[in-house]
């Protein structure tokens, strides 16, 4: 079933990237790191991450990609009305009292804006590291600063924050053994070298994944991760790293549209 969306506020986070704020006919209760599919009508249907979520009010961080990303940056305004169903998938574990480690790459930073949120109310200790190509495409760095003080933020030419990758930013951070749970959303092949790092350090590390997602539901297949046939849209998009490391897909391999195994995009 379908959610009427109304837009309240529109924001401008970074180059080619939006936020939405939307208030829902009724409350989604999405857990951190769970997906909704959203509903242009006419346009089409995409996944997204919740990036927040409090009462009816559901926050949306949207990327400038393709048609249906376009046609939202392009069009939708406050009181533009949308759908959307959810929510689907399996999100993060939420620790309480712990002491967590999120490392976040570019848009890979929202669905971990709202996980942030709920470790701290969980009393976590929580550490953010950020990664970003350069000064135009930081983003949501005050909104993590509302949970936690420590945020760390790295670009690739060194204009925002430090010189480097965010796996700069984590080699630095995890060295001194301070951390229970890793967990981390981004390109692949950074979340890759994350899972490795962390469950080489014996952390526990979750990490979430990103492929064609058309039904949501689980029957159409084409976001299944070979050899084990996970599918992103159910089982996922969240996996243990330990799972992860069982896929060979992950870091190399996702399907196109038309179901076949290609390489990962870069
Ligand atoms: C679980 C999940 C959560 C997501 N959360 C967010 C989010 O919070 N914010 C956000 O901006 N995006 C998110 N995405 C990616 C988003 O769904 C795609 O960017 C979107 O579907 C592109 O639609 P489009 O019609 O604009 O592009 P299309 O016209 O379909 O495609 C344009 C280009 O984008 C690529 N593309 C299409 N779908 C995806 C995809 N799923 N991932 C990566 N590249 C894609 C295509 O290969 C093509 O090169 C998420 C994806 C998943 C699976």
């Amino acid at each position: 079933m379908y959610l009427r969306a109304l837009t309240e506020d529109v924001c401008e986070l970074c180059r080619d990237v939006k936020g939405y704020f939307l208030t829902l006919e009724r409350k989604l209760g999405s857990k951190p790191g769970q997906f909704i599919m959203l509903w242009v009508p006419g346009v089409g249907e995409i996944p997204l991450s919740v990036a927040d979520e409090e009462d009816e009010r559901v926050l949306l961080v949207i990327a400038r990609k393709g048609k249906v990303t376009t046609f939202i940056h392009d069009n939708v305004r406050p009181g533009s009305v949308m759908y959307l169903r959810g929510p689907l998938g399996r999100g993060f574990q939420v620790n309480s009292n712990g002491r967590a480690l999120i490392v976040g790459g570019g848009c890979g930073a929202v669905p971990l804006l709202f996980l942030t949120k709920v470790l701290a109310r969980n009393r976590s200790q929580v550490t953010v590291a950020l990664g970003f190509k350069d000064r135009d495409s930081v983003m949501l760095v005050e909104e993590f600063l509302k949970y936690t003080k420590d945020v760390y933020v790295a670009t690739e030419d060194g204009s925002v924050g430090v010189r480097g990758t965010v796996i700069d930013l984590m080699e630095k951070l995890v060295s001194d053994g301070a951390y229970d749970f890793v967990y981390t959303c981004g390109k692949e092949a950074m979340m890759k070298a994350v899972v490795l790092k962390a469950l080489d350090m014996g952390l526990e590390v979750e990490a979430s994944l990103e492929r064609l997602v058309k039904c949501g539901l689980g029957i159409c297949g084409s976001c299944s991760l070979e050899p084990l046939g996970l599918r992103v849209c159910v089982d996922g998009p969240v996996f243990k790293g330990r799972v992860l490391t069982q896929l060979d897909d992950f870091g190399r391999w996702w399907r196109d549209a038309s179901g076949r195994r290609v390489p990962l995009p870069a």
